[in-house]
């Protein structure tokens, strides 16, 4: 498969319980993909599996039930196998999803020791994800030494957007340290904008709301391809109902719990991460493609919820642009669920946006009536690929910086 690659760069993806990982063949300054692969089940049932830019299952690994892997003994499994699969790989780079760059970092960085100290110490601001995502970085220096790291930020894309958009009306020396909306899903966003101008021309400069619908889900308003404002905030909580994340809540709820049923901090984390959302709702599943197959009450609850919510947040957006050229549609949910797409679509037609039910289950791109004030789109997302090409840039560009020295 990729016998003709040699030079390579790797995007690692470390989660929770899981680390995604993408090889691409570089050739020219052009990235081909080699193969994606995913560690699933960390600390519960670990498992692994490669696949082939067709998706053919390359390679497959399960570990005993109950067997403690944690993330780095998931990436010297992916290493190893990599290893034998491409023996005379030359690894130019390691691109790493980092959740948080905090106010720093609105461009991705090759991370330095110093750089990775810095990044660690945003890890209060997003202890779930930080210490996951740093993880391999720390790794690679250790058994990778040489091999340039570059971090990229899912909150990169919205350092963009207005202090009045960022700010919470709380007292002003908590935004100061940092409470503040950061907005996350900033690498997908970013893809969006550069796939806009090739897929629609016309709305390169527009006025335009993307809906990362996914496991976790958001929505960003873009003009010009730059973000004016997006539904996450502080955290990657804040907006749309997710998968088990709960999205907008009153913040007075939290005070009852704590109050009423004696929670702390963890337990609330547990509750508002991994209780909530569709899963939550419904009490079956996280899963979308389970919701819309049942047919159980609150299972229907929940998908109407997360209509409802999405419907509203377009509404808030669009206020903040002050008008709307075309929606666009990414992620798990939003490229795959026609029906939750026409609900959307339906919902928005106070916008001048009406759905083409053939383009809709043919998953467009465009899946709107031509003619309307408003647009809608289905744009694929790939944030590794994101991450790829931010990493060869940057790379590239350090070697033009260091070639330019007197
Ligand atoms: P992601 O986090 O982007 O991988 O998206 C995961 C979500 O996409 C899950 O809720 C899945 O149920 C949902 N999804 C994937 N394929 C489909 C599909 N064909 N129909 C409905 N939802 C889907």
């Amino acid at each position: 498969m990729t016998s003709g690659h040699k030079d390579m760069v790797a995007v690692a993806n470390a989660g929770s319980s899981s680390l995604k990982f993408s090889l691409y063949g570089l050739e020219d300054g052009n990235l081909t993909l080699a193969l994606r692969g995913l560690v699933e089940g960390l600390g519960t049932s670990p498992a692994f599996t490669a696949k082939d830019p067709a998706g053919q299952v390359i390679g497959q690994h399960r570990w005993e039930e109950g067997a403690t892997l944690g993330h780095e003994a998931a990436l010297r499994h992916v290493m190893a196998f990599v290893r034998e699969l491409v023996p005379d790989i030359t690894l130019q780079g390691i691109g790493h999803r980092v959740v948080h760059g905090g106010l720093e970092h609105a461009a991705p960085v090759i991370v330095t020791p110093d750089i990775l100290a810095q990044l660690d110490a945003l890890s209060p601001l997003a202890p779930l994800h930080q210490p996951n995502n740093l993880a391999p970085i720390r790794l690679a220096f250790e058994v990778l030494p040489g091999v340039p790291q570059v971090a990229c930020f899912d909150t990169a894309f919205h350092r963009s957007n207005a202090e009045v958009a960022q700010v919470y009306a709380l007292p002003f020396e908590l935004h100061e340290a940092g409470v503040r909306r950061y907005g996350f899903h900033g690498l997908s966003y970013e893809y969006i904008a550069g796939r806009l101008p090739e897929v629609a021309p016309e709305l390169a400069q527009g006025k335009v709301i993307v809906l990362h619908l996914g496991n976790g889900a958001s929505a960003c308003a873009m003009q010009n391809g730059r973000s004016v404002a997006s539904t996450m905030g502080f955290t990657a909580l804040e907006g749309l109902p997710m998968g088990t994340r709960c999205g907008e809540l009153d913040p007075g709820v939290l005070i009852w719990l704590m109050d009423q049923r004696g929670m702390d901090a963890r337990a609330l984390e547990t509750l508002l991460y991994k209780q909530s959302g569709l899963l939550g709702v419904s009490g079956i599943s996280s899963d979308m493609r389970v919701l819309l197959a049942s047919d159980e009450p609150r299972a229907r609850l929940a998908v109407d919820l997360f209509v409802h919510r999405t419907v509203r947040e377009i509404g808030s957006l669009a206020a903040e642009l002050g008008g709307l050229d075309a929606l666009v549609f990414t992620a798990g949910i939003g490229e795959n669920a026609d029906e939750i797409r026409r609900r959307v679509i339906e919902g928005c037609a106070w916008l001048g946006v009406s759905i083409d039910e053939p383009a809709n289950r043919a998953r467009g791109p465009r899946v709107s009536h031509p003619g309307g004030a408003c647009s809608a789109w289905v744009i694929p997302t790939d944030e590794e690929l994101m991450i790829a090409r931010h990493t060869v840039a940057l790379l590239a560009q350090s070697q033009d910086d260091v070639g330019a020295r007197p």
